[in-house]
């Protein structure tokens, strides 16, 4: 009996441990982890998933604009519909606990063998189904239908809280991070997503280029058709820009007339391509800026590139100096004539 109670107890603080780690996520990708790795560790399951119903690809991209690599997260999974993935989703409103099959919960947990038991805890936002946390087991009696739910349902209900707080964190965060006329990142998110490329190129010995672009003689926009007119400009460019680059690149509007893009794991001649499309996107048709108006505009932009080395620890001078350099080959760009490319063929690193 004493022995029981102390065993109750243990569970009970280990519960309340976990349920902590949870509540003290501070953004979505340690959620991910605290939820896939920490329960899995804690609770001793054989597999965890963390199924997240993202109908808008919202959710997916906050997480895809923090840096994450979603390969990491193998059992994370998102859907657009929860219809489909597993029938128990239908009448999910508690948790649901039974034998694991490979027709009725194999989605569930993608890649993973021999599971045999399993507990659906559901996750809800304003009464609406959002996804669920998954338990797999590879013991029968693990997960059955007469197990006590409360403990699950619980689980759950923290689970949601979790999610709905670290998801509004995002949002809150990316309405600081974005340039209000174009849509793109500020300046702002520019230098932390940079520092994070830069650690990440240094991991896995890539290179890290940046794209510096500026508008020609944007002054005269202004001066001759209004600043309105110049506005036009400015969102007609950043949506030329977008339809060239990669969803993996990070294009941000840097300063007035001044785009800057990261292209991770992209070296200068692949990089001087991209640079080229670019140029000829903008050089290619006249902008529409109102009231009937078409004007030819023109770009400049300049290059540099880096492959940072274990050695090198202090990113920011790294960061610092690689926007600098491709500013220094824009402004040669600008002396050749405007219109035009050029990259900075120092690798910025002393030799
Ligand atoms: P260059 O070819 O050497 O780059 O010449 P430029 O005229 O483009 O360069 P300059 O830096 O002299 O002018 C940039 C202009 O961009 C000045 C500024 O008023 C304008 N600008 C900056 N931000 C905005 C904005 O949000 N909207 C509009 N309409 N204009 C802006
Ligand atoms: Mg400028
Ligand atoms: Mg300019």
């Amino acid at each position: 009996m004493t022995r029981e109670a102390e065993r109750n107890s243990q569970i009970l603080k280990r519960s309340q441990e976990r349920e902590l780690r949870l509540l003290e996520a501070e953004d979505l990708e340690q959620l991910c982890r605290e939820i896939l790795i920490g329960l899995r560790d804690s609770y001793g399951l054989d597999a965890v998933s963390f199924v997240i119903c993202d109908g808008s690809h919202d959710i997916r991209h906050l997480l895809q604009a923090s840096g994450l690599d979603l390969d990491e997260l193998p059992g994370l999974v998102f859907v657009e519909s929860l219809a489909g993935l597993a029938p128990q989703y239908v009448a999910l409103r508690r948790p649901w606990l039974g034998a694991y099959s490979t027709a009725d919960h194999g989605l569930l947990f993608p890649g993973i063998r021999g599971l045999a038991s399993v507990a659906m805890i559901p996750l809800s936002h304003k009464r609406s189904l959002i996804g669920s946390v998954n338990f797999g087991s590879r013991q029968g009696d693990r997960f059955t239908a007469d197990h006590a739910t409360d403990f699950f349902a619980h689980l759950g209900v923290i689970a949601s809280f979790c999610l709905e707080n670290v998801v509004n964190r995002a949002r809150l965060m990316r309405s600081g991070f974005t340039d209000v006329l174009t849509g793109w990142y500020n300046r702002r998110y520019l230098q932390i997503r940079l520092g994070e490329e830069l650690a990440r190129a240094r991991r896995h010995g890539t290179t890290l280029t940046c794209l510096m672009l500026d508008i020609d003689h944007f002054k005269r926009v202004n001066d001759n058709y209004g600043h309105a007119a110049g506005d036009a400009v400015l969102r007609e460019i950043a949506q030329r820009i977008d339809a060239e680059v990669r969803s993996s690149d990070v294009a941000a509007r840097f300063g007035g007339e001044e785009f800057v893009i990261l292209l991770p794991g992209t070296g200068t001649a692949s990089a001087e391509k991209l640079a080229e499309r670019i140029r000829q996107a903008v050089d290619r048709e006249p902008f529409e800026i109102g009231r009937g108006r078409r004007i030819d505009v023109t770009a400049s932009i300049g290059i540099a590139g880096i492959a940072p080395r274990r050695g090198d620890a202090d990113l920011k001078t790294l960061g610092d100096s690689l926007i600098a350099r491709a500013d220094v080959a824009l402004y040669r760009a600008k002396a050749a004539g405007r219109n035009a490319l050029a990259v900075n063929p120092d690798n910025g690193v002393a030799a």
